[in-house]
């Protein structure tokens, strides 16, 4: 049996290892979710929800280990994954305050229109659904799945990334802990390669991907050929467009934090930032001298600001994007190279400007503390560039003009359009994207009936 290792991406220690599911595990597991469908019916809303706040409860009492070991094993500053558990727990009170009315359905008020005595929809669980997730936010994009999943009575089975088994096991075992039934919610320890099979097994109802092209593409058609419900989160290459009327300082502050958050590894982190020639010069020695001044370093160190990337190969395919652009003429403002650690898997944060559309970053995702700079001369050619990509996740819009951010609003193709500010998620809000960036959404009352059966119910 194969295993899965934990390692420590600021040193590339080796911090746990796990031995890979058997397939009798992962039977057991698919079984015990499957009988737990019936016995969250039994609990309610009511004691659904009196089972999340447990679990919402537990995290933050355990939010010093649980930061501890994100930061351990993905990399981000620590005071980051703090707030990443502090989050958790939000999103899972908001569902459990909500949930019911979310999913209370409708009755038809004129029935008589359908020959009805009565007439309404129902939202009912769809069963057990898988969630294939990212290292990224090793907590919180599980959370924002099993949340609302589990308060519409749905038994959720995780696969996660293979770098973080240390936070699936902690998930694995979260919500039994907090009193759901066994089986309501667990992990399992496999790699990629098996999950094609759990898609396929029967006890299977749907399942949702947060990560690359690459895995959308293979649960895609995976969960086509069986006919099964899939969401997808994907990648994201979110333009960030700065306009002459917008106060410069603050989209400055805010380009950082928007580029460099989470190690510059989130979907919706702004990678391309378009910004108008009235303003470019100015804007890209304020933004290059900041991201220079950054603190690079350990991310357990309360002061780091960007701690390493989480894996060597996301390291060397960010080293390959950024040599690919200056080979073919870009210029680098800042940053462009790997940090002065010999250890771990650090990389600078970097500005580059003079992108063309021979180099990759014009079209691929940059997952890392990498930003390019496009300088155009209207809000016509800023939307073209901003449209002007395979993905359609989020994007900002910094203006102080009406009639420019009404454009804006309309015309950015994204899932998600933030006027003077960063891509953020709420649980609130709705989530996705179009285009290359997936389809459905997470989050808020749309992301909790992606898995419900809406049911039409007819009455003689
Ligand atoms: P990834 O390599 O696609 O991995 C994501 C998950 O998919 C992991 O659990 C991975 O398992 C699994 N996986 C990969 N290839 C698969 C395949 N062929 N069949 C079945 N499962 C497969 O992505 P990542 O590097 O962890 O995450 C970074 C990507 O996620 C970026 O593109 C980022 O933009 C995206 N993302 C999107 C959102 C969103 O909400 N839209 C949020 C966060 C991240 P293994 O680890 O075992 O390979």
């Amino acid at each position: 049996m194969s295993t899965i290792r934990s390692i420590d991406p600021s040193t590339g220690a080796e911090i746990a290892v796990f031995e890979e599911d058997s397939e009798e595990a992962v039977e057991a597991r698919l079984a015990a979710a499957a009988a737990a469908v019936p016995q969250l019916a039994e609990l309610g809303w009511d004691g659904r929800a009196r089972l999340m706040r447990a679990a919402a409860d537990l995290i933050e009492s355990e939010i010093d280990e649980l930061a501890g070991v994100i930061t351990a094993e993905m990399g981000k500053p620590i005071d980051q994954s703090r707030a990443e558990v502090t989050k958790s727990a939000y999103a899972m009170r908001f569902y459990a305050d909500n949930a019911e009315a979310f999913l209370v359905g409708r009755e038809l008020e004129n029935p008589a229109a359908v020959s009805a005595s009565a007439a309404r929809i129902r939202f009912d669980p769809l069963g057990v659904v898988l969630a294939v997730m990212p290292w990224n936010y090793p907590i919180w994009q599980v959370v924002r799945f099993a949340a609302p999943a589990l308060m519409a009575g749905n038994a959720g089975v995780l696969k996660h990334a293979s770098n973080v088994p240390q936070s699936a096991v902690y998930l694995g075992e979260l919500f039994t802990r907090a009193g759901f039934p066994e089986g309501a919610f667990s992990a399992l320890l496999i790699g990629s390669r098996r999950v094609e099979a759990v898609i396929r097994d029967p006890r299977v109802a749907a399942v949702t991907l947060t990560g690359s092209e690459g895995a959308g593409r293979a649960i895609g058609s995976a969960a086509g050929d069986v006919l099964k419900k899939a969401v997808l989160e994907l990648g994201g290459s979110d333009p960030f467009i700065v306009m002459p009327s917008a106060q410069l300082g603050d989209a400055v502050a805010m380009a950082v934090k928007a580029r460099t958050s989470n190690n510059g590894q989130a979907c919706i982190n702004a990678k391309r930032f378009i910004v108008h020639e009235d303003v470019y010069d100015d804007f890209a020695r304020l933004f290059a001298d900041r991201m220079a001044a950054l603190v690079v370093g350990n991310p357990a160190d309360p002061s780091t600001q960007v701690g390493p990337l989480a894996t060597e190969s996301g390291r060397k395919d960010i080293e390959e994007l950024v040599e690919d652009a200056r080979e073919k003429g870009a210029s680098i403002l800042a940053g462009g190279r790997r940090g002065d650690s010999e250890e771990g898997w650090f990389y600078e944060p970097t500005v580059i400007a003079d992108i063309g559309p021979d180099m990759r970053l014009y079209q691929e995702e940059a997952f890392g503390p990498v930003a390019s700079l496009y300088r155009v001369s209207s809000l016509d050619e800023a939307l073209e560039v901003a449209n002007n990509s395979p993905f359609g996740l989020g994007s900002a819009f910094w203006s102080n003009d009406e009639s420019e951010i009404a454009r804006a609003e309309r015309e950015i193709e994204a899932g998600a359009v933030f006027v003077n500010g960063m891509t953020i998620s709420y649980p609130e809000l709705p989530f996705g994207g179009i285009k290359r960036s997936g389809y459905g959404r997470e989050l808020s009352v749309e992301g909790i009936r992606e898995f419900c059966n809406l049911k039409t119910v007819w009455v003689a």
